[in-house]
């Protein structure tokens, strides 16, 4: 879904979930409930994490960052 895909997880290697943010319509959480995408809530901050690995749990990345 991302141009450049997902980097992997830089503990475990898994392909991780992009993490949205912003209120979450329908839409969105049914795509949360399909685990395509992790909601990170309303808040949005330049730390926020971009990533959470769908094998350990870890968040990496920052939503400041290019990718
Ligand atoms: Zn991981």
């Amino acid at each position: 879904m991302t141009e450049n895909g997902p980097p992997d997880c830089p503990r475990c290697g898994t392909e991780p979930l992009p993490v949205l943010y912003g209120l979450p319509g329908p839409e969105m959480f049914e795509a949360a409930e399909r685990g395509e995408i992790s909601l990170g809530g309303c808040e949005v901050y330049d730390d926020a994490p971009r990533w959470r690995c769908r094998g350990c749990g870890g968040e990496f990345g920052r939503l400041g960052d290019p990718r």
